[in-house]
């Protein structure tokens, strides 16, 4: 295994708020286990706290503002293009406040260019992956929100490696900063254009690194100069189903969209595809959803990977489909990635067409997610980082997979 895999223990420090949960799930806090924290960067701070950051550099507080709208509006952290600051107060802003988080160690693209999946290397080696797809009538980035994930479900090529750290909100943000420059820049096929999706369903558990995650979602969706401007209601926040995390989130006063990783709707199987399904059981994690649903108004997305011979059988469908009529909630089926190694795969197409029949007889709207960046593992739960940063050093830069692969339905 690379040394870059090995989990961490996943207490986090005393002190360390940990959103309502045990101690055990609460995931590490960056700097965890002598990790040192990534450099604290603009995208770290809500505006108060920038200001603040800009007069203790001795600086006057408006120039917060003016580095603000250079990296949410104009993405761009190179001191050369700041005109607007003074000549020699430029470096050391950008020093102090605008450090590189991320490096691309390598990018890799299908769909014709359309999907982009990018491999980054922190500042402590820590490697995450994003992933841009490009549709249409919109652009989903797919985000990680930590390095690896302790939720250790086993059909997740993530959940196989562990929980490295979590990132910060800045390391967050950058992935999102680092796809709407590419998309500005006309990098991607389908002339210039702009993030209007963004889904934590990249690597990690996004609620078991609370505070990181909302600090995160409110530069995504604060406008310019606070932020990139992105609508919350274009933002998805996916969960194994930590319900304390589930409960605080409804109160935040946000409209982001919940999705639920569900996978089963009986707690005897549940409990091994979602481990944590052994602390809050189906029944207690959709009466978080629903409640959440009730507050925000929004529609929860329930994330059901479709797993051959394991949770596919149409009596399952059927189970479902009770557990959810009545409620404001989508089922997204998803076809299994299979990951190196493990024993399962996605159902047969037949399987599928029943079980997604069933439901909608049920009167539950339901579509089948889009196997998307597949060809470049790059889609749902194949992000796995430090393997294959390991294991496959040779691969170019930039790899133009082939283009053949399906559009797929609605994701
Ligand atoms: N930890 C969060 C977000 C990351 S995973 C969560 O679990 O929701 C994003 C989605 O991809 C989840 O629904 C997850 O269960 C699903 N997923 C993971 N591995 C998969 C695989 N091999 N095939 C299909 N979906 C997978």
């Amino acid at each position: 295994m690379p040394s870059a895999a090995l989990p961490a223990p996943i207490s986090g420090p005393p002190g360390e708020p940990t959103g309502g949960l045990p101690a055990g799930l609460a995931g590490g806090l960056t700097g965890t286990a002598g990790r040192p924290s990534p450099p604290r960067h603009l995208a770290d701070l809500d505006p108060a706290g920038r200001q603040a950051a800009a007069a203790g550099l001795g600086q006057q507080r408006f120039r917060a503002d003016q580095l603000s709208r250079h990296y949410f509006g104009r993405l761009t952290d190179d001191p050369g293009d700041m005109t607007d600051l003074p000549a020699g107060t430029r470096a050391e802003l950008a020093a102090a406040l605008l450090p590189r988080l991320l490096t691309a160690e390598r990018e890799l693209t299908c769909d014709q260019g359309t999907t982009r999946k990018t491999l980054w290397r922190a500042f402590d080696g820590a490697y995450v992956e994003s992933v841009l797809m490009r549709y249409p009538d919109r652009v989903t980035m797919c985000v990680s929100s930590q390095a690896g994930c302790g939720m250790a479900c086993p059909f997740c090529a993530t959940g196989q490696a562990g929980l490295t750290r979590n990132l910060s909100a800045a390391e967050i943000v950058a992935q999102v900063v680092a796809g709407a420059r590419a998309l500005a820049g006309g990098e991607v096929p389908g002339g210039p254009g702009r993030v209007s999706n963004v889904v934590f369903m990249g690597m990690g558990e996004p609620l078991a690194n609370y505070a990181r995650v909302l600090a995160a979602v409110r530069r995504l969706s604060d406008p310019v100069p606070d932020g990139l401007g992105i609508s919350q209601r274009g933002i998805t926040i996916s969960t194994v189903g930590l319900v304390p995390a589930i409960e605080r989130l409804a109160g935040e006063g946000l409209s982001v969209r919940l999705a639920v990783s569900l996978h089963a709707p009986d707690d005897g199987l549940r409990d091994e595809l979602v481990p944590v399904n052994r602390r809050w059981k189906v029944a207690e994690v959709l009466a978080a959803a629903w409640a959440y649903a009730g507050t925000t108004g929004r529609r929860v997305s329930i994330e059901y990977a479709l797993i051959r011979d394991i949770n596919d059988q149409a009596w399952r469908a059927d189970a479902l489909a009770a557990l959810l009529a009545g409620q404001l909630a989508h089922v997204n089926l998803i076809p299994l990635n299979p990951t190196p190694g493990s024993r399962w795969t996605a159902s047969r197409p037949r399987d599928m067409r029943e079980f997604e029949a069933r439901l909608a007889a049920g009167g539950i709207p339901v579509t089948v997610r889009d196997t998307r960046g597949t060809q470049i593992d790059g889609a749902c739960g194949q992000l796995a980082a430090p393997a294959r940063a390991a294991t496959a050093p040779a691969r170019p830069a930039t790899a133009a997979i082939n283009a053949g692969g399906s559009p797929g339905r609605a994701g």
